[in-house]
């Protein structure tokens, strides 16, 4: 059932989904819920997209399961089912080691009011007025205000505070201080809301879940399916072109990435030039590089926290973190709870990362890279586990090339677009009747519960297209 071939001629869906990221499953599942007839087409052996999981020597790696905000819980009980929301779990050991501060937090409001009171010295009365005025940031928000002159108007000169307050945020979504404060607002107050989150059994279990809601629901999943072509004639859409095989439908659904979408899979020639001239303004966010870390099976390793936000670099500086050499890292820590039937422990270090800077490497100096990023990651690494290099038995990098080619977002980017792609992705289909986006773009439609609240919403879009309502 999940390896079906396409079988091409003569073949019409009522949506075509391109792309199994959590936004464009969720939207396959919403829709084939509603009684329309379903294809989702992944390029990749896998489903999930950036929710990703790979096995070696008896380990399983998440890619990009860290956390996130309680409000995974409502959506996925929503939206999913009862047994995805039953797997999420409290994250509630968040270290932040830096030149500047250490502590625990279980990284919620009243957890982080008294951080701020005893630790840093900020009164009550600044705090309530900071946490209250992020809370009732919403989206149609003036976007002149950025997260940086947010922080100095409530924490002036307090480099340690804005600290605090942004590392975790950019590590979740790639933004930094000089973009809108309502990004900032949004996400950092669905994490304070509860804490951060995580799913028991790892990604492979919800993704399985998941496969298993869309097969029940009769999607018709094809992996190993690379879309070429989105086909439009008059105007309008008419299927998709995968391989030497076409597949009709008048309605397309796209979890590619937005600029993607228009130029490499619609075609410019498709668009009409003023919504042309509005793509050229859309800035896509940075990449990642991760390491990946396997603990020999007969070795324990101490529980030093879920997730540890450490930097030796004096002072927090978005440049810094984005540098090839950064000194600023997260590093996840996957004990046997995470998958108590596997009872292996893992280590997966988190930087952000800039496609160009690896991509302009010869083979040789790429290579070098990656290991000399191995290299200092292991050695952060054991001021926190001493005597980790020995009980290794695993090592293995990612870059923002690695993103992009299991991916093919352009320039490997790991959190869509900044602001301005939302709208382009929001209006894509008055521009293409037919033809709709879902996927990270613009910040807060990014992460794990920002990707699949935008798949409910794109469904409910595509329902009401198909209805004509
Ligand atoms: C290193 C890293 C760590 C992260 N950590 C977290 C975290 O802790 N918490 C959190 O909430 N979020 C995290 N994220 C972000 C989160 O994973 C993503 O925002 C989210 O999963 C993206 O979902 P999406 O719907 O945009 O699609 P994507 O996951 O981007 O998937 C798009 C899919 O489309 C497919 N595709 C593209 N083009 C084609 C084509 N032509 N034909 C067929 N298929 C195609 C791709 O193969 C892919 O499967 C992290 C991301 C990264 C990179």
């Amino acid at each position: 059932m999940l390896h079906k071939s396409i079988s091409g001629a003569g073949e019409r869906y009522n949506v075509i989904v391109i792309g199994s990221g959590l936004g464009g499953l969720t939207s396959a599942n919403r829709l084939a819920r509603s009684g329309h007839s379903v294809l989702l087409l992944e390029h990749h052996h896998q489903l999930g997209g950036l929710a990703a999981w790979f096995k070696r020597k008896g380990h399983i790696f998440d890619v990009s399961l860290h956390g996130f905000p309680y409000g995974m819980i409502k959506t996925c009980r929503k939206y999913w089912n009862r047994e995805i929301m039953e797997s999420i779990v409290q994250l509630k050991k968040i270290v932040f080691d830096n030149p500047q501060f250490s502590l625990t937090t279980t990284f919620d409001r009243q957890d982080f009011t008294n951080i701020l009171i005893n630790k840093f010295q900020i009164s009550q009365a600044t705090i309530d007025d900071f946490f209250n005025t992020v809370a009732a940031m919403n989206f149609y928000d003036d976007q002149s205000m950025s997260t940086l002159d947010l922080f100095e108007k409530f924490f002036p000169g307090r480099d340690d505070v804005h600290r605090l307050l942004m590392e975790p945020i950019t590590y979740a979504n790639g933004s930094t201080l000089m973009d809108p404060a309502i990004t900032y607002g949004i996400v950092f107050s669905n994490f304070m809301n509860k804490g951060v989150f995580t799913f028991k059994g790892g990604t492979d279990h919800l993704i399985g879940m998941m496969t298993d809601e869309l097969v029940k629901n009769g999607v018709t999943i094809c992996k190993n399916s690379r879309v070429d072509r989105i086909v439009t004639e008059g105007g309008k859409v008419q299927g998709v072109q995968v391989g030497d095989r076409f597949i009709e439908s008048n309605t397309v659904v796209s979890n590619s990435g937005i600029l993607n979408t228009i130029n490499d899979l619609a075609g410019r020639d498709a668009f009409p030039d003023e919504f042309l001239d509005k793509v050229k303004t859309v800035r896509v966010n940075t990449s990642s590089c991760q390491v990946y870390i396997g603990i020999k099976k007969e070795e324990k390793i101490d529980d030093i926290g879920d997730l540890l936000f450490v930097s030796t670099a004096k002072k927090f500086s978005s440049d810094e973190l984005l540098d090839m050499n950064t000194r600023s890292r997260t590093f996840s820590l996957y004990y046997p709870k995470t998958r108590p039937d596997h009872n292996r422990y893992t280590v997966v270090a988190s930087m952000n990362g800039k496609f160009d800077d690896w991509d302009i490497l010869s083979n040789s100096d790429y290579e070098a890279a990656k290991q000399a990023m191995i290299e200092r990651t292991i050695d952060h690494l054991e001021s926190y586990i001493p005597n980790v290099r020995q009980k290794i038995d695993w090592l293995e990098a990612a870059t923002p090339k690695t993103f992009h080619r299991y991916t093919l977002h352009t320039k490997g980017t790991s959190f869509g677009t900044k602001f301005e792609g939302l709208d382009i992705s929001r209006s894509i289909f008055k521009a293409v009747p037919g033809l709709f986006h879902v996927g990270s773009v613009g910040i807060i439609m990014s992460g794990w519960l920002g990707a699949i609240n935008y798949g409910v919403i794109v469904a409910n879009d595509v329902d009401g297209y198909i209805r004509g309502l």
